[in-house]
């Protein structure tokens, strides 16, 4: 109740630049929130929801959910996982100096619209000099709309295997996982000790207390729900902190185990 008056307090003072980006600093990185925008859900496409888990996380039979990219400013590179619709993004990078020719290299967590949109305008590249990085098994599952958008950026693609128990380098300062599931070829990344974990969840409110529960998005529910637990598990035994694309406001934080076989999140912002 104490996080709920706070929120309400800070949403009264903060500007919209200050809601729609959040920096992090992590041992060798800035990793930067860049948000397209928060929202409210309905439990419509929530799959394994029971009355009584309702009546626990969802009383209102609501939840709160955003689109986030991210900037990770690291070794002199500006490095972007996600590039969401491409509505705030550019608006977003500029708060930060950041123009789209200074973006370095783009890692790519999964290939639906709200996390590729931003790589085209009107069919247009907007990134000239960044290299796209692309899990091997998304590129060979892309729909032909995600193709029509990537292919702009066929001459500087590079395609990779995450690494499936433990993260591999795929560029310099990132590593990446493999949680495959949401859709065939989904990738976490990781950056010091941080895990920027793609559409791992949607609904944090109800998939982090239940991570059983899946969503109608996901290609392979059951593997999503495999993918989450694991992840989860991983970074609760490693001490790692977590952002996610559909974390709402600051989307990075803390993962706690609790004691029902479920998960706490506690927001950076506290800190
Ligand atoms: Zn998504």
């Amino acid at each position: 109740m104490k996080h709920l008056i706070t929120i309400v307090a800070m949403s009264l003072t903060l500007t919209v630049t200050a809601q729609n980006t959040f920096s992090h600093k992590s041992k060798n990185a800035e990793v930067i929130l860049l948000s397209e925008g928060q929202r409210v859900s309905n439990l419509n496409n929530l799959i394994g929801l029971t009355p009584e888990i309702i009546a626990e996380v969802a009383p209102d039979k609501t939840f709160p959910g955003a689109t986030n990219a991210f900037l990770i400013r690291s070794g002199g590179k500006n490095i972007l996982i996600d590039t969401g619709h491409g509505r705030e993004l550019f608006n977003n990078l500029k708060a930060f100096g950041v123009s789209p020719q200074d973006i370095d290299v783009i890692l790519i967590t999964h290939l639906h619209g709200d996390h590729i949109g931003g790589l085209v305008k009107e069919g247009v590249r907007t990134f000239p000099k960044a290299g796209l990085y692309l899990s091997k098994k998304e590129f060979e599952s892309a729909s032909e709309n995600a193709l029509k958008i990537i292919n702009q950026y066929s001459q500087d693609m590079v395609l990779f295997d995450p690494g499936i128990d433990s993260p591999e380098r795929v560029y310099e300062g990132v590593k990446s996982m493999a949680c495959y599931g949401h859709t065939p070829g989904h990738t976490a990344f990781i950056i010091d000790d941080l895990v920027i974990w793609g559409d791992l969840t949607h609904a944090m409110a109800v998939q982090m207390p239940y991570p059983n529960i899946a969503i109608t998005y996901d290609t392979d529910p059951e593997m999503a729900i495999k993918s989450r637990l694991k992840m989860l598990d991983y970074i609760v035994q490693n001490r790692l902190k977590a952002a996610g694309m559909h974390i709402p406001y600051p989307g990075i934080g803390s993962v706690k185990a609790n004691d029902k076989g479920g998960f706490v999140f506690e927001p950076a912002y506290f800190k």
